[in-house]
């Protein structure tokens, strides 16, 4: 997610080799503030970042563990500023959330997979309220969504947008929801209409966060407008949307500094699960190249059934590991999001994270193929790949419209990855794990934590 900042950050600790080298000190800040301003992270922060680095390393002694402790404890003073982290959820239910923005930032695909974070993660009854009745289509767009996710959703394209929402939160209480998420209008630019109608539908909903949603591709933009949104109706968090998009990243560095508010989710695709909570020490540690285990195991946990994990690990113990279950664990990994996003979180992975580009997982052509071949198998085929002999071969090849190479091919990888996760899941898995993982980073890594 911060491939350049992550890479900057790397190359200025490692800048400093000595104890009491002052040159090599000023030659580290030097190529941090550099890359900083590069990354689009305003200069007045990166200014005020970097002197009390140099400052509080000078008074402790120049050295790479001060440096890097220093460092740390910055980058993440600069990252926190008071107010809500993550989602914080009111005392009394249901959470009450606006969602606003301009048009086209992401406001609506934002407020989908903001519930679908809710309702997974958090295991929360949430609903939707289609107060967007600017955009017409906005309504259209969360009746797919709200489907997609089975989440409710309050609309009526014919109801003023206060009367909706008086609507709404009655059915929510009634109904006991957790969460009530309102979708307000967008427009293309700031204008009064717009103001007051936020400030109508803040009066009538009294909300426990107002969020603002903003486009990181942007960049100084995103934060210009979330000022003047704070300034206006008073906002307590902001959304960056298409992080995915924006290969420097430092609007996300400065935002929560420069605007007051905690920056308190990113966008990281245009799917529902590509959605990370902006948690300062997480991200913090992100940035100095030692991963977010912590959120990759929240992912994990929330996309796996605990039960189905359990039955598929014993198949893999007793190698009987069949297209079914094969089937199963894509629809599990795709729940995670993005292949790029969950390399990011690994230690010391950014890099591969960096040239895996995006994998996408779903429509890859060699996935397309595996699923036409299992889609021409019978039932009992699916269960019991060993049933496979070369006339139903032909059958699969002919159903499927592959060649009879492709078909063998295919079962042959197969056989191969259940043997492996066989091996992987026995008494020295985890070694060979870690063995396949040091050989995948080139046996580098990155010196986090290793002291
Ligand atoms: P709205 O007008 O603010 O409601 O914007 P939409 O929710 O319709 O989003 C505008 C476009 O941005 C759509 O094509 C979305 O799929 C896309 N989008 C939203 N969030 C992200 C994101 O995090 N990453 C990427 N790549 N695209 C996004």
């Amino acid at each position: 997610m911060f491939d350049t900042l992550t890479e900057s950050f790397k190359n200025a600790i490692g800048k400093i080799r000595f104890h009491d080298d002052e040159k090599a000190l000023t030659r580290a800040i030097d190529e941090l503030k550099k890359s900083l301003l590069k990354a689009d992270v305003h200069h007045k922060v990166v200014k005020t970042l970097l002197a009390n680095v140099e400052l509080k390393t000078k008074h402790l002694g120049v050295g790479k563990d001060n440096f890097l402790r220093v460092l740390k404890e910055e980058i993440n003073n600069t990252l926190s500023v008071s107010g809500n982290q993550g989602f914080v959820f009111a005392s009394k239910p249901p959470t009450v959330v606006l969602m606003t923005g301009l048009q086209g930032s992401g406001k609506t695909t934002t407020t989908g997979k903001l519930a679908y974070f809710l309702k997974e993660q958090k295991k929360k009854k949430v609903m939707i309220v289609a107060a967007d009745l600017q955009r017409l289509a906005a309504v259209e767009q969360l009746r797919q969504i709200t489907s997609q996710i089975d989440v409710t959703l309050v609309a009526d394209e014919n109801a003023k947008p206060v009367d909706l929402v008086k609507v709404a939160l009655q059915r929510a209480d009634k109904e006991l929801f957790d969460v009530v998420l309102i979708d307000t209008a967008g427009r293309l630019a700031i204008d009064d209409e717009l103001m007051d109608e936020l400030y109508n539908v803040k009066q009538v909903s009294n909300p426990d966060e107002i969020f603002y949603v903003a486009d990181a591709m942007t960049g100084q933009d995103a934060i210009k407008t979330a000022i003047t949104f704070k300034e206006k109706i008073g906002i307590s968090g902001v959304i960056l949307t298409k992080f995915d998009g924006d290969s420097r990243g430092g609007v996300a560095l400065g935002l929560s500094h420069q605007v007051g508010v905690p920056l308190r989710f990113i966008g990281m695709g245009e799917k529902m699960p590509d959605l990370e909570q902006f948690l300062p020490d997480r991200i913090t540690s992100r940035l100095l190249g030692g991963g977010d285990i912590e959120t990759l195991a929240e992912k994990t946990v929330a996309a796996i059934d605990a039960k189905q994990a359990k039955k598929f690990s014993q198949k893999i113990k007793k190698g009987k590991f069949n297209f079914n279950d094969f089937l199963e664990q894509v629809e599990s990994v795709k729940k995670l999001g993005s292949m790029k996003s969950l390399m990011g979180m690994m230690p010391g992975m950014s890099s591969v994270a960096k040239q895996m580009g995006e994998m996408d997982l779903e429509n890859s052509g060699e996935l397309k193929m595996i699923k036409a071949m299992i889609s021409s198998m019978t039932l009992k085929e699916r269960e019991d790949p060993e049933l496979l002999t070369n006339s139903r071969k032909r059958r699969i090849a002919a159903g499927s419209g592959l060649d009879q190479v492709q078909v063998n091919r295919v079962l042959k990888q197969f056989g191969s990855a259940a043997k492996m996760a066989k091996q992987l899941s026995g008494k020295n898995g985890m070694k060979q794990m870690q063995e396949m993982m040091k050989q995948m980073q080139g046996g580098g890594g990155f010196p986090i934590g290793r002291k």
